[in-house]
């Protein structure tokens, strides 16, 4: 297997990594940073386990955590009652507000995509944050921060259309203000990947 090593720009610690990953991740000085031209550290999360999790389960997912600015211009709904989109975004009687959005950020099958970013867009979950992995194995970071704020809007459109109504029309303007990296404490089931926290 092809061992990829650079060094950490904050500490200069090697940092191996044995798989394809856009984060490199510092165990000495615990920072995160990314190549994309330049050489940058980034701001980043790790959700901790809930004490019940088994540990032979465990597994850490990327996501990218978009902060959002989110304005519902016009939307035009057939046969639906209340509007998810509505409901979902705070403040402004429901026409607008600041929201997150989650974007997976591994190679995920467009279902397992979908059903990710929308469970946790509609109910952003909370936990304890950490500053290592506490040696439990994570998904590698495939999806650059560019492509997860073209994404966002996918997110959007997608939330919509699971509600009941047929959505005719939407207008809207989404501006994302900030993109974290954030490690999100999930198991591996039988039934897929289940939150951990
Ligand atoms: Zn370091």
């Amino acid at each position: 297997m092809k061992v990829i090593q650079v060094k950490c720009p904050h500490c200069n610690n090697p940092i191996k990594m044995k798989q394809k990953d856009l984060l490199f991740y510092c165990d000495s000085c615990k920072t995160i940073h990314v190549r994309d031209g330049g050489i940058n550290v980034i701001d980043y999360e790790i959700g901790d386990f809930g004490r019940n999790a088994p540990q032979g389960d465990r597994i850490y997912v990327p996501f990218w955590r978009l902060y959002c600015s989110f304005t519902i211009k016009n939307m035009k709904v057939e046969g639906g009652g209340l509007f998810k989109l509505s409901n979902w975004v705070k403040g402004g009687a429901g026409t607008g507000g600041d929201i997150f959005i989650f974007v997976p950020a591994s190679d995920f099958d467009p279902a397992t995509f979908k059903r990710l970013a929308i469970m946790l867009t509609t109910l952003p979950p909370r936990y304890n944050s950490r500053t290592d992995f506490n040696n439990v194995p994570r998904l590698p970071t495939t999806m650059s921060r560019e492509e997860a704020a073209q994404m966002a809007h996918f997110v959007v459109i997608t939330m919509e259309a699971e509600k009941p109504g047929t959505l005719q029309d939407l207008d809207y303007t989404l501006n994302v203000n900030d993109a974290r990296a954030v490690y999100l404490p999930f198991l591996t089931s039988p039934q897929g990947l289940v939150l951990g926290i």
